[in-house]
């Protein structure tokens, strides 16, 4: 009996060093936004840890970091950030974290749209709408996994190529299911300008009273100038964004009379059980609820 307690605890101890051992050997990976994590999560498999700093359902533009964020990152190997200034807090966390890891600027090699703001040339940071930026997203991510562990780069490259055939039939089936959209139906109203590249890359118009970033408001005269925008352009639906404050687009809606089509997930996923759990999902959600909604009667 005693020998048998013995053997179960020397089992025990040995399982447990397994696991901690495993983990120990894991990447460990910080990304800004869960759409960036799970990028990160679909290359790297179960050689990596990934720690998403703004949560599912999370605004990015205006997210505070939190003192937990600080050790995650003086902790971790690699950071991936999206870049073209969407994490404006994002410089003061790395300097104050003393990262020693390798950076990685998942929209590096993207041709960046830009926009004029307060008389301010600004670049659009949401480059991930359209999945072919999403593919040098992951492109990026799979170089800086294999430079940090080689050991595994075949590994990296294989599950990469696969996660990237994935995104190229994506885009290729977004841009025939817009097609099949008449045209003058594809102009939509959202909260912000988070659909800029969806829209140059499959051919929709999108109009939004906030801007490039949530954190401006807009003022009386833009709103309406809005309305009269939409009205002359006959937009007749709207969308809310999962992420953030919804509002000014419903009374945007109420004020000129479009209907609202539903919740587009613009720069966060949704939570495991909702409809955007990864970033294919998620992009395969807002292309099927636009065209259901734009082809609507
Ligand atoms: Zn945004």
């Amino acid at each position: 009996m005693r020998m048998k307690r013995i053997i179960m605890m020397i089992v025990t101890g040995l399982l447990i060093g397994t696991i901690q051992n495993a983990q120990a050997n894991t990447i460990k990976i910080v990304a800004t936004h869960s759409i960036l994590g799970d990028m990160a999560q679909q290359v790297g498999g179960d050689r990596v840890q990934v720690t998403t700093l703004v949560r599912v359902d999370r605004d990015p533009h205006t997210y505070e970091p939190t003192p937990a964020d600080v050790r995650h990152l003086r902790d971790a190997k690699i950071v991936i950030m999206n870049g073209l200034g969407l994490e404006g807090w994002m410089d003061r966390l790395i300097s104050s974290s003393g990262f020693q890891g390798k950076l990685v600027v998942a929209s590096k090699g993207v041709t960046p749209r830009t926009m004029t703001e307060d008389d301010q040339t600004i670049p659009d940071p949401h480059a991930w709408n359209n999945a072919a930026n999403g593919m040098i997203y992951v492109h990026n991510i799979i170089q800086a996994l294999v430079e940090t562990d080689p050991e595994q780069a075949q590994s990296y490259r294989s599950r990469g190529d696969r996660y990237l055939e994935e995104l190229q039939q994506l885009d290729l089936w977004a841009s025939r299911t817009m097609q099949a959209v008449p045209v003058q139906k594809r102009k939509v109203l959202i909260s912000h300008d988070a659909f800029g590249y969806f829209g140059d890359a499959y051919g929709l118009t999108f109009l939004s009273p906030l801007g490039i970033s949530t954190e401006s408001e807009p003022s009386a005269g833009e709103i309406a100038q809005l309305i009269k925008q939409i009205r002359q352009e006959k937009i007749e639906v709207y969308f809310l964004e999962s992420s953030n404050d919804p509002r000014i687009v419903q009374q945007l809606g109420k004020a000129t009379g479009a209907r609202a089509g539903g919740t587009l997930f613009v720069e966060a996923l949704s939570g495991p059980s909702g409809p955007a759990p990864n970033y294919a999902q998620m992009f395969r959600h807002n292309v099927e609820q636009l065209k259901k909604v734009m082809l609507a009667p």
